[in-house]
Formats: C-alpha cells, sequence, structure tokens
C-alpha cells in the first residue's frame, strides 16, 4: 500500500461478517480508519507503539514522530538500563512508517498498523534501528546476488482468567484434536478471515500439543516483511481472542515443564531463482553454497540464541524432548534437531525446501532474528563451511552431540565473543542489546521459574 492510495480514508477490506463485533454485520459499512499504530520491538522483544490521528499520516511518513532513543535499553517489566552508548534521557529519533507496510486491523475496526523504521534527527537511518539492521543484512545478501525466503512460525496459548487470576487454558486434551477447534472455531474463523483481509497468507492453522496451544504458520517472504508479518499476525490474534473474551500468550514457557510456545524461523537463500536448499550435490541435496549458510548459522547458533531466544523464559522451554530443538545440530525433518531440515514432497521441492531454526521463541526481537541469521549465513559462505555429520534421530541418543548454551548467560557470552554478529549488529545496536541481556539476566536471577514463566506470561 502507498500513500497515493491512503488520500481517501482507508477502509477495511473485509466486508463479509467477521465474527462477533462491530464488523459482523455484513450491511454495515467498513470502518473507517482514525488512529495509525506506529510499532517498533525494542531489543527485550516487547512490541511498543506511538498512534497518530489518521489524518496526520501523511505528516508522520514524511518528518515521523519523536522517539527517545532510551526506549533501546527499556527491560521487559519497563524498567530502564544503560549501555556504554546507549542511555539516558537526553536525544530524540525520529520513527518513520513504512506505508508499504501499512495493513487496516480488521479485528480494531477503525485502526491501521504500520512498523515504523528509525531516523535521527538528521534524516540518517539510526545505528540502533532493528527494522533497518534487518534491511541492511537483506542488502548485503542481495549484493552478493543473494535473496532470502523467510517465514515465522507463530504458537500461542489460549485462555481465560479466574476470579483468582489464575490462567485457564480454553481446552486441555487432545493435542491435535478436532475437539480443540470445535471449542474456539469462531475464533480462529476470525483470525483467518481477519489475516487474509491484512493481506497476510496464513498457510495452516492447528490445535498444538500443550493446553490451550494453537499455532499459524504463514508463507515464506522477504525478511523484513516476514518479521513484519509476524508481529501483525501476533497483535491481530491478540486482538481476536479479546473480542471472545479471551487471553492469549506467546510466552516461551507458561507451565513450567509442559510444552512451550516457539518462534521457529523458517528460511532459505536463494539464488538467480533458485533455492539453494535443494537441487545440489550436497547433503539431502543442498547446493554448496546452501549448506554453507546452514553451516554459518549453525557456528554462531549459540550466539544466535541471545537473539533469539533471549530471555530466562526461553531457556525454561530449551529443554529435550519438547521439539524446541535444544541440541546444536541438524538433521532432515528432526524435530529435536535446533537446525531442521525440510524438503518438502518429490515434485515440488524448488519451491518447499528450507531449513528451520526450532530453538527460537516470540521474546525475540524478529528484526534481530531475521538480520542475524542472514549474518551468519553470509559468514558461513565467505568461509567455505561445510555442515557437520548429520543426526538422524534423537539427539540424546547420539554420542556427542552437544546442546545449545544452557542459561541467558551463557548465550550472552557466545554473543559478546562472535565477531560475526558484532560486526553484523554494528556497536550501537550490539551495545544496546547487551546491556539489556545483561539488564534481564540481573532483574531475572532470583526469580522462580513460576514467577518466570508467570511474569512472562502476561509480558509476550
Ligand atoms: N511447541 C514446540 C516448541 O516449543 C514446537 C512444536 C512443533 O514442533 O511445532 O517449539
Ligand atoms: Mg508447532
Amino acid at each position: 500500500m502507498h500513500l497515493s492510495d491512503l488520500t481517501e480514508p482507508t477502509r477495511v477490506p473485509a466486508a463479509e461478517p467477521l465474527g462477533v463485533s462491530a464488523v459482523t454485520d455484513s450491511a454495515a459499512p467498513a470502518a473507517t480508519i482514525d488512529v495509525v499504530a506506529l510499532g517498533w520491538v525494542d531489543n527485550a522483544g516487547i512490541t511498543r507503539v506511538k498512534t497518530i490521528p489518521y489524518a496526520r499520516l501523511d505528516a508522520v511518513a514524511a518528518h515521523g514522530v519523536g522517539f527517545a532513543p532510551v526506549f533501546d535499553v527499556f527491560l521487559a517489566d519497563d524498567s530502564i538500563t544503560a549501555g556504554d552508548l546507549v542511555g539516558g534521557p537526553a536525544g530524540d529519533l525520529r520513527l518513520i512508517p513504512d506505508l508499504s507496510a501499512l495493513r487496516p486491523l480488521a479485528a480494531l475496526p477503525g485502526w491501521a498498523w504500520a512498523p515504523g523504521d528509525r531516523y535521527t534527527q538528521d534524516g540518517v537511518p539510526y545505528a540502533g534501528c532493528q527494522r533497518t539492521f534487518a534491511r541492511r543484512m537483506t542488502e548485503r545478501a542481495g549484493r552478493r546476488g543473494l535473496t532470502l525466503r523467510m517465514g515465522f512460525e507463530v504458537e500461542w496459548i489460549t485462555g481465560t482468567q479466574d476470579a483468582a487470576g489464575h490462567f485457564v487454558p480454553a481446552f486441555h486434551k487432545a493435542a491435535y484434536g478436532m475437539t480443540r477447534v470445535i471449542r474456539v472455531a469462531a475464533q480462529l474463523r476470525e483470525l483467518i478471515r481477519a489475516l487474509a483481509a491484512q493481506e497476510v497468507t496464513v498457510l495452516q492453522v492447528h490445535p498444538e500439543y500443550a493446553a490451550g496451544q494453537l499455532e499459524v504458520s504463514v508463507a515464506a517472504q522477504d525478511p523484513v516483511g516476514a518479521a513484519d508479518t509476524t508481529v501483525l499476525v501476533r497483535e491481530t490474534i491478540r486482538a481476536v481472542a479479546a473480542r471472545h473474551g479471551h487471553t492469549v500468550t506467546f510466552a516461551p514457557c507458561v507451565v513450567p515443564g509442559e510444552v512451550g510456545n516457539g518462534a521457529h524461523l523458517h528460511f532459505s537463500p536463494w539464488r538467480d531463482g533458485a533455492n539453494l536448499c535443494q537441487g545440489g550435490a550436497g547433503p539431502r541435496g543442498l547446493t554448496e553454497e546452501g549448506e554453507a549458510f546452514l553451516a554459518g548459522v549453525l557456528r554462531e547458533l549459540p550466539a544466535l540464541l541471545a537473539i533469539g531466544a533471549p530471555g530466562a523464559a526461553g531457556h525454561l522451554r530449551l529443554v529435550p524432548d519438547q521439539w524446541a530443538g535444544v541440541y546444536r545440530c541438524w538433521g532432515l525433518e528432526n524435530r529435536e534437531a535446533a537446525l531442521r531440515l525440510i524438503t518438502g514432497m518429490a515434485g515440488e521441492r524448488q519451491h518447499t525446501a528450507n531449513a528451520e531454526l526450532k530453538c527460537f521463541d516470540a521474546t525475540a526481537n524478529p528484526y534481530l532474528v531475521v538480520g542475524s541469521v542472514i549474518a551468519a549465513g553470509l559468514a558461513g559462505i565467505d568461509d567455505g563451511l561445510q555442515l557437520p555429520a548429520e543426526v538422524p534421530g534423537d539427539p540424546s541418543a547420539t554420542a556427542d552431540v552437544p546442546r545449545l548454551p544452557d542459561s541467558p548467560a551463557a548465550a550472552l557470552a557466545a554473543l559478546t565473543a562472535s565477531e560475526v554478529l558484532r560486526e553484523a549488529l554494528g556497536e550501537t545496536l550490539f551495545d544496546a542489546i547487551t546491556a539489556v541481556r545483561r539488564a534481564e539476566i540481573a532483574r531475572t536471577a532470583k526469580m522462580t521459574p513460576l514467577e518466570i514463566a508467570t511474569e512472562s506470561r502476561h509480558l509476550y
């Protein structure tokens, strides 16, 4: 969508009933957009917004809205830390919406959403802007003739709050059961319609494993688009659920010891219109370049964990036998491997072959995730890396398969030691991220698993 499309009030595309609220009546006029939420995701993985009246959109698209750089060192609980380069009350930036990504929010009538990029007051891209980082890494790949296709899976748990404030999942058994779908059929139907109205291509919605757990997977797209989409999908799920009296959480651990929510990243590098994850002479049909990209990701995976599963709640989820991918290995369709290779069906592999990072969760900033994965993969190509031997079954049954770092502190140590990610992120972003990680580690150090899970359930 371009600015020229917005000279008339934008209309929510869905003219059909959407479920239970203002847009349920198909005879009612589609809602006019009155308010635009300009969103960004901070280094603690919290989606925050500035909102503007729709009438101001032209002006804001040109010059942005004010934005304190201290937001980059906010922690998940809204307390504030400081890095060596980022922090303190002074300074201002401009948050400028990307109108090509603006979408009317079908489940929030009258509202639209647009992700924003941050600039200095002189109009220079801000070095701490995560979305700019994702775009910069995409362009870095592009200069080498590579494009990336990416998509995040979204897992969440839906339920209600009882009088004592305890979370009650919407259903228990059976995993993947039709009984679950029937319990939330209206909600899921409304969600699919809302996402379609917002130009999100849904591949699948299904009842997952844990109590109250559901999942949406969406089509792969460019890296920045994939990050934009996952933010939009999550907020749409939240808004639709609220219309049904449900509260949802994307937190990695909701009940300690039980299966949690992942935010698996699917990705494939392409060259000259060909998918490098298939059609080659490497393991499982990988091309030499595709293998090197994956090997680069595997090499940086301990450091990437501090980006993709950054917090204490994420580490409560990262336990074996829950398909969270806690082993630093790869394997064809291996759900216990952090890096799962997927080929798809014979005849369609040109389109479907991809790799999936299973260890990541929704407390991550998705822009940092896509940019960091690209940086790691490109470094793998630079160094001509090859993958280690494939792990075909349960990694715990195979000798010498290493675990990923087992705490946020261990992952942060790997990130701090990663020259690849330090260079790619640049000193401002690296400083802000590591300051937030250090402060989160200190903040959660004395919390019990239950306290961590409960807080995370409320925040994400
Ligand atoms: N819920 C699992 C996780 O925490 C993943 C299940 C699956 O493979 O989709 O990542
Ligand atoms: Mg799943």
